[in-house]
């Protein structure tokens, strides 16, 4: 049977979000941002990251589904949704659950690139450095954690598990 051992608990994932968030607001200064959630991993923290914000935000989403349902990346990834709208010349923030051998991220940043926003930035709810295969830069970053596979507030298993409040370990 997987066991599941709280990493991050849910009260300290709130509390960290919201310094995100100030940190955000006092770079944009008032100027409009549009938050790019990466679905389906970052919803949970996008909607919690919207709210502590006071910058005024639009929130998009982009759906993407890596190949298979391991637990690790092979960094193909397929685009199952894409933007609705036209970012060009805007202010945009992708917005990820988590980032770790950064192929994922390399990949997106390059496909909104492509649409000309006038700057681009990333925010991380996690990240795990010591898996990195390519350099990405991250601006905001809730959490660097170790080498472990995680689940919960919004990241899955074979999706379970998206619901838990905590950022949760799961040991097979
Ligand atoms: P990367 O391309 O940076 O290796 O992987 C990024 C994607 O892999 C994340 O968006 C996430 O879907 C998945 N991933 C990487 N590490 C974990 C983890 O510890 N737990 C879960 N649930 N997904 C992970």
């Amino acid at each position: 049977m997987p066991s599941l051992e709280i990493l991050i608990p849910a009260q300290q994932i709130q509390t960290r979000i919201e310094a995100m968030a100030a940190e955000m607001d006092r770079d944009y200064a008032g100027e409009p941002v549009y938050l790019i959630g990466v679905l389906k991993g970052a919803f949970i923290f996008m909607a919690d990251l919207a709210r502590a914000m006071k910058t005024p935000t639009r929130l998009e989403f982009i759906g993407i589904s890596s190949y298979g349902a391991g637990t690790t990346s092979s960094g193909e990834v397929r685009v199952t949704k894409d933007l609705d709208v036209t970012v060009e010349g805007r202010h945009v923030v992708l917005v990820e659950d988590i980032v770790d051998t950064g192929l994922t991220l390399a990949y997106l940043m390059k496909l909104v690139e492509q649409r000309k926003p006038a700057t681009l930035r990333v925010a991380t709810l996690l990240d795990k450095p010591s898996r990195r295969v390519r350099p990405v830069k991250v601006n905001y970053t809730g959490f660097q954690i170790p080498d472990k596979f995680v689940v919960g507030y919004g990241l899955d298993y074979a999706e379970d598990y998206r619901n838990l409040r905590d950022v949760c370990v799961l040991e097979e």
